[in-house]
């Protein structure tokens, strides 16, 4: 691969866990489906993959939402911050 990353890594240690964040595709966050992998962006793609059960998600960051792509059911997930709230209910419909 000639593709490299050609920022400098910054190594930010232990500010993700308290400070809320917005969803976005340079964030990493835990993923909603087995809440032990980190799902980050996949490059070119609008979508994000967690790094431990494989799990593929499409991402709308106009409603901070993400919705498993690959599973049996269209589970989605509304992003509040800090944590996943499970919108696969009617209410959110
Ligand atoms: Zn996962």
């Amino acid at each position: 691969m000639a593709e490299s990353h050609s920022h400098a890594d910054d190594k930010s240690t232990r500010s993700l866990s308290e400070e809320k964040s917005s969803l976005s595709y340079h964030g990493v966050y835990t993923c909603p489906v087995c809440r032990h992998g980190q799902i980050s962006a996949l490059p070119l793609m609008d979508a994000f993959a967690c790094n431990f059960c494989r799990h593929i998600f499409t991402a709308d960051l106009d409603k901070q939402r993400v919705q498993v792509v690959d599973g049996s059911q269209p589970l989605s997930w509304r992003w509040t911050g800090k944590t996943w709230k499970a919108t696969h209910r009617r209410e959110d419909l």
